[in-house]
């Protein structure tokens, strides 16, 4: 059953001297589950191959981008076009009016906006500005939650619920991380008792209104109406960090899913369609404070980049033909219940969450509500249960903190397949 992976481990072998765990992004070590990570020499459609020609259904997407399959006929052929026009110009563009007028039709409540080069520098970016036309420089996020690398967001919450966030990596100066406050998700009432202790010290609240980045949990409708009143009751900002869920949970994101328009909103991954891309934006009053037109300073050598560009206007331009949606979701749909249905056969204590094309098997009783939940999962039994699917050629994402995502190219034959692996895994 196991495949071969003599190149993989070679070539890890090789990169663990040159790159902190052989790669450039830590999850891609498979710390979490053990093993060694296949190395990828190419992807079509559902499937990823590797150095050692093994194959695989993939449903990490490239942790959620591949929404329309790996290169995609139309993206690439835009790419291939824009890159004989040139890569950079360091100038505006009409690809970049054309970008900006798709991402609005998808996202009505980013009135103005600005593209960049990562879902990180969106975040950062977003809160720069909450901050600035607040003139505070506190607030609030979600234990569980992730926006990017950037110092503000890698604070861990205190014991308490009024204590000072303490970092939680080294590198993170204090005198920072006492200005951002962690909340558990879904907790409306701590939400609440922060603001009303410290409200006129936070810019905003940044939120994935659904959260990918402990796995899939639905926010509860308290917990949406909190943060779409509380803040914004004390002057504060609303910020949506829809950089998984943006195009995925819904065509217009949580917003369209769930009716709330923010004040700003993150973009990245599937805007970029493969390619490194951000966006952020929002409300005009806003936005028009960002440089030139207001003090708010942010700035990109490649930011609007044409290649980019030209992959996300080829994505936006397929998502937006009708049915595209739907071709996704019924995959989603389809493996969701097909999970279930094995679980309750086979007797396994698992959950499966699924938003639109975002899913997690929790390995627990019933669907986690918060980090803490979500720790409390068997992740050992993920472990064993994602080095079974591997062996079965089936590539999840190497952790049970983490969201499967699908694409259109994922048919009936790849769920299928998927679930005859599942068969035994589960019991793995
Ligand atoms: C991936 C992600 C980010 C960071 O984006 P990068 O492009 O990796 O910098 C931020 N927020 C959320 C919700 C994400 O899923």
């Amino acid at each position: 059953m196991a495949r071969a992976h003599d190149r993989s481990k070679s070539l890890l072998e090789t990169a663990r001297g040159l790159m902190p765990g052989g790669v450039n992004s830590p999850v891609r070590a498979f710390r979490a589950v053990g093993g060694v990570p296949p190395f990828i020499a190419s992807a079509q459609g559902a499937y990823l191959v590797d150095e050692d020609g093994n194959r695989y259904v993939d449903y990490v997407c490239t942790w959620g981008p591949a929404i329309l399959g790996h290169a995609h006929p139309q993206v690439v052929a835009a790419i291939c076009a824009a890159a004989g026009r040139g890569t950079s110009f360091g100038a505006p563009t009409a690809a970049e009016v054309e970008m900006a007028e798709a991402v609005r039709r998808f996202f009505p409540s980013m009135e103005m906006m600005r593209m960049v080069s990562s879902g990180t520098e969106a975040c950062m970016s977003a809160l720069r500005v909450a901050r600035g036309v607040t003139g505070r420089d506190g607030f609030v996020k979600f234990e569980g939650c992730y926006h990017g690398h950037a110092d503000s967001f890698l604070i861990k919450a205190g014991s308490g619920l009024a204590t000072f966030g303490q970092p939680s990596s080294p590198g993170v100066p204090e005198s920072l991380a006492r200005h951002t406050h962690t909340l558990p998700f879904n907790d409306a009432d701590a939400l609440k008792r922060l603001f009303d202790t410290r409200g006129d010290e936070l810019a905003g609240v940044i939120v994935e209104p659904v959260t990918g980045n402990m796995g899939v949990i639905r926010p509860t409708d308290e917990f949406l109406k909190a943060l779409e009143e509380v803040p914004r009751a004390h002057g504060a900002l609303l910020i949506f960090d829809e950089v998984m869920t943006g195009f995925r949970v819904a065509r217009g994101g949580a917003q369209d899913l769930f009716g709330i328009e923010a004040d700003l909103t993150c973009l990245g991954k599937v805007v970029g369609g493969g390619l490194p891309v951000g966006v952020y934006g929002g409300k005009k009053q806003y936005m028009s404070q960002v440089s030139p037109t207001g003090p708010v300073y942010q700035a990109g050598t490649l930011s609007g980049n044409p290649l980019a560009t030209a992959a996300g206007l080829a994505t936006l331009a397929l998502l937006e033909e009708p049915g595209a949606y739907q071709k996704v979701e019924d995959a989603a749909a389809a493996l969701h219940a097909g999970l279930e249905a094995l679980i309750e056969k086979l007797g396994v204590t698992a959950v499966v969450t699924r938003v639109g094309t975002m899913m997690t098997v929790f390995f627990a009783e019933k669907a986690p509500r918060d980090f803490t939940e979500v720790a409390a999962c068997d992740h050992e039994k993920f472990g064993r249960f994602h080095g079974a699917m591997l062996d079965r050629g089936i590539y999840l994402p190497p952790s049970g903190y983490e969201a499967w995502f699908l694409s259109a190219a994922h048919g009936p034959y790849e769920i299928e397949q998927t679930l005859k692996a599942a068969e035994e895994a589960l019991i793995a």
